[in-house]
């Protein structure tokens, strides 16, 4: 009998990732499947930043290279936070890895204990909780509401607070909700953390993702005495739709990041070659095609929302930010709906509902911490949504 470590057996599968894998198994048997799963933007890489790897592979720069990043993408980190968050950071301050959902791990095992409390707003991200007991720390929920637009306040994070609170985990833009955070209560919750002596990890990784009149502030942008508290965390995924190069980075005090470093020293070494000289073009060449991406995503928000509000049981309120309906569908529970037999009550019986009725996949809201709700991703093409959205509305009529 294999024996596994409690830490593994007390993990479990990411479900985003588990969603992706089954449509690609469907899709492979010859279903039709349409996926609002993973959230992956469906365009190429623009074609500046395709260049670069070309030329980094033809000019052999196919080695090691420093564990912690190459100094170009390091300074073009530097020029972007200076330029878009007016942070100053220098070489030392700034640590490149293998995508953010990496940086956000030595993140957490550079600064948990075992025992220590992470404060972690829901619904959260999927992988937030799992890194977290795998740093053998303690995820302390705190529960933002819908009737809120999911913000988190000072109040909620003040009345977390144990002596036992090492980190507050912030995600704005925030996956799965959309919320986009108001600065003046992120610059209350600043004040708190300062007060209180915790650290803050920002996973700002949608903050090119906003729409309307919602703004990106970055916490750390408060004044010098949080920005020692934040370890900075984004990546080239979402924004330059750069999801399978695998380049995150962290900016954070030095020590933290020395830290980091070690670890990831250990672990994976530096991030790949290619991937961080053609990030260094992402960074620095052209940036029309963010706002062109952003346009298009912002498109596609409009149309899932409105259609999806017209769907008999689902309630869908407008995001600002990310690319993620998250629509409640508590309205659909023990409604009548049965698959093989068996009534309908939790989000994850509704998305195998969903997706062996009407081929089309969604995330289940338990996922994120939070029953009652689906996650629809619309970083996929227009025609895919107008598709799904037609089979939804045939399936709840
Ligand atoms: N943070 C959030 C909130 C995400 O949604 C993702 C998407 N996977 C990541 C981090 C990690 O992104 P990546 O590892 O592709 O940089
Ligand atoms: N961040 C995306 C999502 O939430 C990609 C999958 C993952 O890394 O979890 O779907």
């Amino acid at each position: 009998m294999i024996q596994l470590s409690d830490r593994v057996k007390n993990i479990c599968p990411s479900q985003t990732l588990a969603i992706t894998s089954q449509v690609l198994k469907m899709r492979a048997e010859g279903k039709k499947i349409i996926s609002f799963g993973a959230g992956e933007p469906d365009f190429d890489t623009p074609t500046n930043i395709r260049e670069e790897a070309i030329k980094a592979i033809k000019s052999g720069f196919t080695h090691y290279t420093t564990d912690s990043g190459i100094p170009e993408l390091k300074n073009a980190v530097i020029d972007k936070l200076k330029r878009d968050q007016g942070l100053s950071y220098h070489a030392k301050q700034i640590l490149i890895s293998n995508g953010a959902k990496h940086s956000l791990y030595n993140a957490l095992m550079a600064l948990c204990n075992p025992g220590d409390e992470v404060l972690l707003p829901t619904p959260c991200w999927v992988s937030y909780t799992e890194q977290i007991k795998l740093a053998q720390a303690k995820p302390v929920f705190i529960e933002t509401k819908q009737e809120n637009q999911f913000e988190l306040t000072a109040e909620l994070v003040q009345k977390s607070i144990t002596d036992r609170t090492k980190i507050l985990l912030l995600n704005t833009p925030n996956n799965p909700t959309g919320a986009v955070y108001n600065p003046e209560e992120l610059k209350k919750i600043a004040e708190i953390l300062v007060k209180k002596d915790i650290y803050c990890i920002s996973d700002e990784i949608y903050e090119k993702l906003v729409y309307d009149d919602a703004e990106h502030v970055s916490i750390a942008s408060f004044g010098p005495e949080i920005k020692e508290k934040v370890i900075l965390i984004n990546g080239m995924s979402k924004s330059y739709a750069m999801t399978g190069w695998r380049i995150g980075y962290t900016a954070g005090p030095e020590e933290i990041i020395f830290g980091m470093s070690k670890l990831q020293g250990h672990c994976t070494s530096n991030a790949n070659s290619i991937a961080q000289k053609a990030s260094v073009e992402g960074l620095e060449g052209n940036q029309d095609s963010i706002e062109s991406m952003r346009t298009e995503f912002d498109r596609r928000r409009r149309f899932m929302v409105q259609a999806l509000s017209q769907i008999k049981g689902f309630q869908c309120d407008m995001p600002k930010g990310a690319f993620y309906a998250f629509p409640n569908i508590t309205q659909l529970f023990n409604s009548g709906l049965t698959l093989n037999k068996k009534e309908i009550k939790s989000s994850l019986e509704l998305a195998d509902f969903i997706l062996s009725k009407a081929e089309v996949a969604v995330v289940p809201g338990v996922a994120f911490e939070a029953e009652g709700y689906l996650r629809l991703s619309y970083a996929t093409s227009m025609p895919q949504i107008e598709e799904g959205m037609k089979r939804l509305e045939k399936l709840f009529q």
